[in-house]
């Protein structure tokens, strides 16, 4: 997928111009902007970007310019990415389970800091440099997320005290990461992570170099804008209370940093009494709606570029291939007057949409337009 080289003023302009009949991407450099320095300007430590959210060259290269860093990455082939498209910025490598070919690769790519969850896995690191970072991924039945990551990944509070005295014993620098889940409505797993923490290093002995809130911030996907610094702010204050010589702070966002920068812009191929068919789905920029509830951020426009308004009904929605699972799990509310060749643009799509893209039946986004610098 390519970013086209010619700019557009607004989405709307572009599908006017181009009444295009496959799926686009549109990519605001602007809004990436904002929400990099609401980060940068408001989280009180390192903010560094979970590549696999979006994992588009400019993407990185746009958070880099912007002043992000470091880069979370799980696999050679984002550390290669990253390299690219931010060179001189730090690699954290924090998938828990590597080959021993993917341990050589994160060396030979200079990955900062490391993080483990098992004591086999610990022992694979052996051979990395005396000093470098490693960080015990701690786990804890949390709800509140869009979906549990713990389910995976993570050492139980016991676990993390061994892996911790071990860390340090092999002569590495020991810190603790964690991440809450994806979406996470309230501060509050990323309160009680912060207080257990202190309790696993307080119990090894050991006393951390950094401490990694994770990811899992909250973008735009309802009612109203969430509110991070609210979030930020009960990260600062909880870590300062549990902690006698608090460790510096990480985050590793990707959701929250990468969703203002895409708009889905999708076609209606026909419309058929209560159901609507699109040019993409499921196996395209809308992948994760099979997931995660649906957002709320969808309007329509005539293939003219203006808006279409008008009391909506709900309608099931089905995505192009010919597949039954390609529709969306819940009725969308949709102005009643929509009609084929119309189109539908879904705000907020940056995070896990067009990094899930599939070239199942012919059909997927292949195209990005960037809008001009002016929202
Ligand atoms: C996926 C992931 C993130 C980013 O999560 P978001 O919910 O997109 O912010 C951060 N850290 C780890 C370890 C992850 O696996």
């Amino acid at each position: 997928m390519r970013l086209d080289p010619t700019l557009s003023p607004t989405p709307e302009a572009w599908l006017a111009a181009n009444a295009p009949d496959e799926p686009v991407f549109f990519f605001h450099r602007a809004r990436l902007m904002e929400v990099a320095r609401e980060f940068l300007e408001g989280f009180p430590g390192l903010v560094t970007y979970a590549v696999k959210a979006n994992p588009a060259p400019e993407m990185i290269s746009a958070l880099h310019a912007a002043g992000v860093t470091a880069f979370d990455v799980a696999s050679p082939a984002e550390m290669t990415l990253v390299r690219a498209e931010a060179p001189g910025a730090a690699l954290h490598y924090h998938n828990p389970v590597r080959s021993a070919a993917e341990v050589a690769a994160g060396r030979e790519a200079g990955c900062l800091s490391w993080s483990v969850d098992r004591m086999a896995e610990l022992e694979k690191l052996a051979g990395l440099q005396e000093g470098t970072e490693i960080a015990v991924r701690l786990k804890l039945p949390v709800a509140g997320a869009a979906y549990d990551f713990g389910a995976k990944f993570g050492a139980t509070p016991e676990q993390a005290v061994a892996l911790l005295r071990r860390v340090a014993a092999m002569g590495f620098v020991p810190s603790i990461t964690f991440h809450p889940g994806t979406q996470c409505a309230s501060p509050e797993p990323w309160a009680r992570y912060i207080v257990e923490a202190a309790a696993v290093a307080r119990s090894a002995g050991v006393m951390l170099h950094r401490l990694n809130v994770g990811g899992g911030f909250p973008a735009h996907r309802d009612a109203g804008r969430p509110n991070l610094q609210a979030i930020f702010d009960i990260i600062r204050d909880t870590t300062f209370g549990a902690f006698d010589i608090p460790p510096q702070l990480v985050c590793e966002p990707g959701r929250a940093l990468a969703a203002e920068a895409l708009t889905l812009a999708v076609r209606v191929k026909g419309v058929h009494d209560e159901a609507v068919f699109l040019n993409d789905g499921v196996y395209g920029g809308l992948a994760e709606w099979r997931d995660i509830a649906p957002m709320d951020r969808v309007r329509a426009v005539r293939r003219c570029g203006t808006e279409l308004g008008g009391p909506k009904i709900r309608r099931v929605v089905f995505g192009p291939t010919c597949d039954s699972i390609d529709r969306l799990p819940e009725t969308l509310p949709l102005p009643g007057a929509l009609a084929e060749g119309d189109f539908l643009l879904f705000e907020g799509m940056g995070a896990y949409s067009r990094a899930l893209v599939t070239g199942f039946n012919g059909y997927g986004v292949r195209r990005v337009v960037e809008i001009e610098n002016q929202d």
